[in-house]
């Protein structure tokens, strides 16, 4: 039920020390739970639902960082567009067109990472190799929006070894879209280098892994607020 404000304690002090950002998943918490970690000096916080992000935001101090890491439906950007830190779950032209619109709209840049599609389950959301191939291509248009990394899940299984290579998958995939002058892949960026910050990676479940794995930004729920139901 309670937030485990020693979790909070030792695992932001070890991410500190590591410069991995912690985003605090807050989704399902009342704001009360989320009230707690920011008095304790937490300011991102992570939600999956417009509706609920929106009404977090009104209650809460107008100094918190939300990351939106949910599925984000078109039709709700402009929802979030005023006040969202980041959004970490971008897996198509026409969403990266309409984030665009919504941010110009309201004179700002919203910066976004991609999501890339990890995991061996057909039902998690995210670009293939590709797909994000095609994107970076046609990134010169958009004015609005600044791509700051990658996002991925890993797949949900005991398996070690294959979180490990899935997210090392991504780094690879991070790494390459980093370098200015690679072939192939980025023939097409070499004009427009990516200045790449991030790369969201880990849960509760697999964070120290995705750290290990190259991972700068991890994303906690259960870990700090107890599980959900
Ligand atoms: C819910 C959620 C998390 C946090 O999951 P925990 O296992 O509770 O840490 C992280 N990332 C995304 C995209 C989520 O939906």
């Amino acid at each position: 039920m309670a937030v485990n404000i020693k979790a909070y304690q030792s695992i932001k002090k070890e991410l500190d020390s590591k410069k991995v950002v912690l985003v605090a998943v807050s989704k399902t918490k009342p704001v009360s739970d989320i009230q707690v970690l920011y008095d304790m000096g937490q300011r991102d916080f992570g939600e999956n639902y417009v509706q609920e992000l929106v009404e977090k935001q009104k209650q809460l101090p107008g100094d918190i960082r939300w990351h939106f890491i949910g599925h984000l439906q078109r039709n709700k950007v402009k929802e979030i567009a005023t006040f969202v830190h980041l959004i970490h779950g971008v897996d198509s032209r026409r969403l990266l067109v309409e984030i665009n619109k919504q941010a110009a709209r309201n004179n700002r840049t919203i910066p976004v990472l991609l999501q890339l599609h990890i995991a061996r389950e057909e039902t998690k959301f995210g670009l293939d190799e590709n797909e994000l191939e095609e994107i970076m291509k046609d990134l010169p248009g958009l004015n609005n929006v600044a791509v700051k990394g990658l996002m991925g899940m890993a797949s949900l299984t005991e398996d070690r070894q294959i979180i490990r290579k899935e997210f090392q998958y991504l780094k690879s995939l991070y790494d390459r879209l980093s370098l200015p002058a690679e072939p192939v892949l980025h023939s097409s960026l070499t004009t427009h280098p990516l200045p790449l910050t991030t790369l969201s990676m880990g849960m509760s479940n697999d964070y120290l892994l995705a750290i290990e794995e190259g991972s700068n930004m991890v994303r906690l729920g259960s870990l700090l607020f107890g599980a959900r139901n």
